[in-house]
């Protein structure tokens, strides 16, 4: 038996090495020239590394936890010592003991409470199956903000928070995805939580390093640069059509995001698009402001802040364990990142560099500044994940996971456990395995 895995992202390559342990003979193909899609390191000082792509877990982020055991890697706590910065509702630049924004209690309270009440009418293994599925998916977060929301710093904070957890502009995503979003999640107080929640760690070294162990394992079963085109299938099997060449497989896996798997050509069609509608790339860029040592720490600050104007709309201290440097990184994400990912490089670094100035007053100019834009990656079109907005989860929800004859889909856009993050890629990869495994082993005794 043997298996064409498309896309060498966490999905693709957990689904790889579930395969060959169970003796199919696969092959990779990633169109880039490099492994991990979503997960990606640059290096920030010699041997030294920051996340550009994904970066945090927490404790309930299973597979991700056995995964990084498996491959001997550590986790390094988030930093959450110090004070806040935050320039919310035009009262000037202000720090705070804690992590919650000088912004109404009350209003931030019933936010939060009414955004736990959405989350708790969704089913999370089947959202368009949810009793209220019709209602949510009607509208946009953007629409229930305006119906719900009466108070200013609610209505200031939400984008931002929005914003923070999803990459997602309000009008981008229906309210079903959104309530959707936060269950799979673990709710919404897990996942906006640092210490005990899912940003309390980050990958001692990189989360780039998960893919990177995990294709060396793999060898030379791993094609780079190889974009896929099509996918043929037919009695006997699947033709993988790559820029490359042609690959024969008896299935395929497709673990690329859905707008980029509807890109790919399929004879049959598959049933039903994978994206299509309203979904739309998740939009973030990510700023990495390198000092020579964390400088914000002497001030007795943590790093993080919130801003309501950009380009940084918060920031947090991502300095590597090894304590070669400090890193400061930014997030630039929802409508504000089309913004800036539109700018010449030398206007987004001066941006970046005057607002971090202001949010902390005294840091000198910083040694290096990266600016990692994943809205005009060719194979990523947008982060942390997918954006479903109305009309959608009814139409894609059904077949999200169904295989299309001997293609199977993968990838975190469908899991809905942890979807968009890096638990539920794995999840999907070991998920499709799985399946593979018991669909065909009763074809081949190999499997
Ligand atoms: C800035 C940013 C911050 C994030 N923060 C977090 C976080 O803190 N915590 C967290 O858990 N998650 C986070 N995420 C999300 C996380 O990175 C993703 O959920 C996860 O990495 C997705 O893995 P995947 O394998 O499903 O898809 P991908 O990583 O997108 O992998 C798909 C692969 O397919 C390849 N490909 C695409 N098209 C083709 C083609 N036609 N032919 C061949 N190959 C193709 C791509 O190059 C890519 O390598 C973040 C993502 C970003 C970008």
């Amino acid at each position: 038996m043997n298996v064409v895995v498309v896309g060498a992202g966490l999905a693709g390559l957990t689904a790889a090495a579930d395969l060959v342990a169970a003796g199919v003979e696969v092959t990779v193909l990633e169109a880039r020239e490099r492994v991990g899609g979503r997960t990606h390191g640059i290096e920030v000082a010699p041997g030294s590394w920051a996340d550009a792509g994904a970066a945090y877990l927490g404790d309930r982020h299973t597979a991700l936890l056995a995964l990084l055991a498996e491959l001997d890697l550590k986790t390094t706590p988030t930093v959450t010592t110090g004070g806040s910065r935050f320039a919310l509702g035009g009262d000037g630049d202000r720090t705070s003991s804690g992590r919650f924004p000088p912004l109404s209690a009350v209003a931030l309270g019933e936010l939060f409470e009414s955004l736990e009440e959405l989350t708790r009418q969704v089913r999370a293994d089947a959202p368009w199956l949810s009793v209220d599925a019709d209602r949510l998916d009607g509208r946009t977060a953007a629409d229930w903000a305006g119906e719900h929301l009466r108070h200013p710093d609610a209505r200031l904070f939400f984008p931002l928070f929005l914003g923070e957890m999803m990459a997602a502009d309000p009008a981008d995503v229906s309210v079903l995805h959104l309530a959707f979003y936060l269950r799979s999640g673990g709710g919404i107080r897990y996942l906006n939580a640092f210490a005990g929640g899912a940003q309390d760690s980050r990958v001692d070294g990189g989360a780039h390093q998960l893919c990177e162990r995990l294709a060396a394992r793999l060898g030379e079963r791993v094609r780079l640069g190889t974009p896929v085109r099509a996918v043929h299938q037919d009695g006997d099997g699947v033709t993988v059509v790559a820029r490359t060449g042609e690959f024969r497989a008896d299935a395929a896996v497709i673990a690329v995001p859905p707008l980029l798997a509807d890109a790919i050509e399929h004879r049959p069609g598959p049933p039903a698009p994978r994206s299509g509608g309203r979904v739309a790339p998740g939009c973030a860029v990510k700023v990495h402001l390198i000092y020579p040592t964390p400088l914000w720490r002497e001030q007795g600050l943590s790093g993080w802040s919130v801003s309501e104007h950009g380009p940084l709309l918060s920031t947090v201290d991502d300095s590597p364990a090894d304590g070669a440097v400090g890193v400061l990184t930014g997030f630039v994400t929802g409508r504000e990142a089309h913004r800036f990912a539109a700018l010449p490089a030398a206007e987004q670094r001066a941006q970046a560099l005057a607002q971090a100035e202001r949010l902390f007053p005294g840091l000198p100019a910083p040694i290096a500044c990266h600016v990692t834009d994943w809205i005009n990656q060719d194979y990523s079109r947008g982060c942390y994940a997918a954006l479903f907005g109305p009309g959608d989860w009814p139409r894609l929800g059904p077949g999200l996971t169904a295989p299309h004859r001997r293609v199977h889909w993968a990838g975190t856009e469908t899991s809905t456990e942890f979807f968009g993050l890096m638990e539920g890629a794995i999840r999907s990869g070991h998920r499709v395995a799985a399946e593979i495994k018991k669909s065909y082993g009763r074809r081949d005794d190999h499997v």
